[in-house]
């Protein structure tokens, strides 16, 4: 079976097996906890609607891609129908 290209920083989850085009796309797609002593582990994968609604998008390839690479390479093909400064504004300051 031929896998995907998983170069440079990308990677894929092997929880729900998306194709993350950064590490920091990949963290923002995992939520929840890990189970403390005792504890339960909450730990998802966000769903393809949360992670639209967290900024994220597809790139060419199928890799998600966070908001911030989005205006480097995306902006200029999605015009002004495309995310905007909100979703640039946030993943400046998220939580990554
Ligand atoms: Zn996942």
């Amino acid at each position: 079976m031929a896998g995907p290209n998983l170069t440079g920083r990308r990677c894929q989850c092997t929880a729900c097996g998306d194709l993350f085009n950064s590490e920091s796309a990949f963290d923002r797609h995992r939520v929840g906890d890990f189970a403390g002593l005792g504890g339960i582990n909450t730990r998802r994968c966000l769903t393809t609607a949360e992670l639209l609604a967290a900024g994220l998008s597809r790139n060419g390839a199928g890799a998600w891609i966070t908001g911030v690479f989005l205006r480097v390479t995306e902006a200029h093909k999605q015009g002004p129908q495309g995310v905007g400064a909100t979703t640039i504004a946030e993943a400046t300051n998220g939580p990554f």
